[in-house]
């Protein structure tokens, strides 16, 4: 089964409360992408970078069977630069700067034999850039996921709406949920995003674990209470990414599947925070994996006899 994934491929930086990094790689389909590559075969990224993004950085995403014929690299221009900074609860960020750069004009262009994947996932990007590659797609992929932030829902929610009526799954953060809603309850504003447009919702409320809602039903999978939480940067990219990829590994979309899809999800993401930018998920190994998926097992259980 193969898998577009689409997104930012960036330099950040980041303040936590441990620490600063300066001008990392970073971006969501680099996050995504990634941690997909840890579960799925077949992942084609579609992005654009400046002609400062670093060959090293492409030449690993390759190292791990990712295809990367859909990133186009511009010359003379600028990466996608972001920075932010953590407040003390980790949970809550502000974004200090935004550098659309090579972003601004960015006309994505899915490479022919990519146009019949069966999964999409549509990383954090500008909507517009989002909707012309559900376009571009020859055949409607058997599952179309979306992720999104509130700097899109600021800047750009007519686009942002349209593309909702065509996917079938959105993730995105509590806070978010709230702002694109109107509603404080997240059940209420799980109601009137699936009235929206897409069939599932994942509402991710960071270390407080995740949501998965569709009309009739509601799971909730915790996030694991980790001892050292060093950058939360990336985090939702990588539960993205660990989200679609077990689908496509295991070729179910059913709500039964997505179910351990977030669990994979979040096991991910609890190795992308241990330290700054994509560093823990350039250096798992199955065995580290298949031990968190173990954790959440243990912490989840549990036998109640009435
Ligand atoms: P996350 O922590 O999962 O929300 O993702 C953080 C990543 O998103 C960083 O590596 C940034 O480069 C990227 N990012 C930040 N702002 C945006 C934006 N407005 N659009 C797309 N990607 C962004």
């Amino acid at each position: 089964m193969s898998t577009v994934v689409v997104g930012t491929m960036a330099f950040d930086s980041l303040e936590t409360p441990f620490g600063k990094a300066d001008r990392i790689v970073g971006g969501a389909a680099t996050y995504i992408g990634l941690a997909a590559s840890y579960l799925a075969d077949d992942i084609q990224m579609v992005s654009v970078v400046g002609e400062d993004f670093p060959e090293a950085f492409m030449d690993d995403l390759k190292s791990r069977g990712i295809k990367l014929d859909g990133v186009e690299q511009k010359k003379g221009e600028k990466s996608f630069y972001w920075s932010g900074k953590y407040r003390n609860d980790m949970n809550t960020r502000d974004t200090l700067d935004t550098q659309l750069n090579v972003l601004a004009d960015f006309k994505p262009n899915v490479p022919a034999d990519y146009r019949n994947a069966d999964f999409l996932m549509l990383g954090n990007l500008t909507p517009a850039v989002q909707m012309s590659v559900i376009e571009q797609m020859t055949t409607r992929p058997k599952l179309v996921v979306l992720d999104t932030m509130n700097f899109w829902m600021e800047i750009a929610l007519e686009d942002l709406k349209k593309v909702l009526k065509k996917v079938d799954v959105v993730t995105i953060n509590d806070e978010e949920a709230r702002i694109l809603s109107g509603e404080y309850s997240l059940v209420k504003a799980a109601k009137k995003i699936l009235s929206m447009g897409p069939e599932y919702l994942i509402i991710k409320k960071g270390e407080h674990g995740a949501l998965l809602f569709n009309s009739e039903e509601v799971f909730f999978a915790p996030a694991l209470p980790l001892e050292e939480v060093f950058d939360p940067t990336g985090a939702g990219d990588t539960f993205a990414g660990g989200f679609i990829g077990f689908l496509a590994a295991s070729k179910d979309i059913s709500f039964e599947n997505m179910k351990c899809a977030i669990i994979y999800g979040s096991a991910l993401a609890s190795f992308c925070v241990e330290k700054f930018g994509t560093e823990r998920l350039q250096n798992l190994t199955k065995k580290e994996i298949d031990n968190r998926i173990q954790q959440f097992i243990d912490l989840t259980q549990v036998e109640i006899k009435f």
